[in-house]
């Protein structure tokens, strides 16, 4: 098996790449970061200028290319797989699009390979040991986790949508595309996970009696500044989401939720996250949930004991400005925003 992603490049039928490529990159290089291997671009064709600018921001180099034109419709062409052209050892993992053609790709090229096929996804990430694939079930009333062993080659197809309107990645605390280091400078992504010096008394956010979480809400130097602000005023560790780590913004070993840490800690502050049941999952019993959103709807309200609905870059420089008057959190929080619940 090769230490590779390998992202199929889908295309409609005037030829162009469609909106779920970026999808397919999202996901293959949240999973290539967290494996550490490359994140590789298949195409079946010489690429052309749109193809390039949307390699480009992704941070990714000249895509491998098949050595004939794949059939749009692999059925019509014999049953062979159109990525049979590839050939050699399978990549660790393969990731298509759930549409005409990698419904139909996807299976022959994973039985020719004798590679797990998890199809119709809806996201795929991974834990310590497992491939984690989501997946609608019971006419899409329940959404099923699929496991695979990270040691098994696997190929998902991902439903067009599913993870939504992703841009291409933005930039990280250094200034880079969050996400663009892959394989070949695995050494470099490794460094982009030093964003926030690992303090050996912090390190493990399952022993944190306080976190400070952040989410999508806060993917730019000036909000992760505010949030570690916030963490060292109340002596707490900072964790984020399962974005927040993907995207390079935090070292996977501070991520909360299914795929990341269990934590039970007495005081959880969840900046700019929205509540996702993936991650709240991983938030035990917390004494005090302070949730700050500038989305009154944000589900994260559900399970506050206190909301702060407004913007981040608002709510932070009023809190910490608080604490550093020695006022106490939960009591002035609500000075520093619309109070929502209590
Ligand atoms: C198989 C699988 C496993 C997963 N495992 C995990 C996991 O372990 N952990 C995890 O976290 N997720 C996990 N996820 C992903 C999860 O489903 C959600 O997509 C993710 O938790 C959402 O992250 P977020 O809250 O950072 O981003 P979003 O859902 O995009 O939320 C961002 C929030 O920021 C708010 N916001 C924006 N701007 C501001 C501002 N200026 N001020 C204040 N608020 C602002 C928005 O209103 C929004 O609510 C998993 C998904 C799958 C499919």
């Amino acid at each position: 098996m090769k230490d590779e992603i390998w992202v199929w490049l889908p295309r409609g039928q005037d030829g162009r790449i469609t909106p779920v490529a970026a999808e397919l990159l999202y996901e293959g290089q949240g999973l290539a970061r967290r494996l550490g291997v490359a994140l590789v671009a298949i195409t079946d064709r010489v690429p052309d200028s749109e193809t390039r600018t949307l390699l480009d921001a992704w941070g990714l180099g000249e895509p491998r290319q098949l050595s004939q034109p794949a059939a749009p419709h692999p059925l019509y062409d014999g049953g062979a797989s159109p990525l049979a052209g590839l050939g050699g050892e399978p990549p660790r993992l393969l990731l298509l699009a759930d549409d005409a053609f990698g419904k139909v790709a996807g299976p022959l090229w994973a039985a020719e390979c004798g590679v797990t096929l998890v199809n119709g996804a809806t996201g795929v990430t991974a834990d310590a040991q497992n491939y984690v694939v989501a997946r609608p079930s019971h006419g899409e009333q329940f959404e099923a986790l699929v496991t695979v062993p990270l040691r098994s080659p696997l190929a998902v197809t991902l439903l067009p949508g599913a993870v939504g309107s992703v841009a291409a990645p933005p930039r990280n605390l250094h200034g880079q595309p969050a996400m663009a280091a892959q394989g070949e400078q695995a050494g470099q992504a490794r460094d982009q996970y030093q964003i926030i010096p690992p303090d050996p008394a912090n390190l493990d956010i399952a022993d944190a009696e306080r976190i400070v979480a952040f989410g999508r809400g806060a993917f730019n130097r000036e909000a992760v500044a505010l949030v570690e602000q916030l963490a060292e005023r109340l002596g707490a560790v900072v964790a984020g989401t399962r974005p927040a780590a993907d995207e390079g913004w935090l070292p996977f070993e501070r991520q909360v939720g299914l795929t990341g840490a269990v934590v039970q800690p007495k005081l959880y502050v969840a900046v700019g996250i929205s509540g996702a049941p993936y991650h709240m999952v991983g938030i035990k019993d917390p004494e005090q949930l302070i949730a700050i959103n500038s989305d009154p709807e944000a589900p994260i309200f559900g399970s506050a004991k206190l909301g702060i609905v407004g913007d981040l870059y608002e709510v932070l420089p009023r809190l910490i400005a608080e604490l550093d008057e020695g006022k106490g959190l939960a009591g002035n929080a609500g000075a520093a925003g619309e109070k929502a619940k209590q």
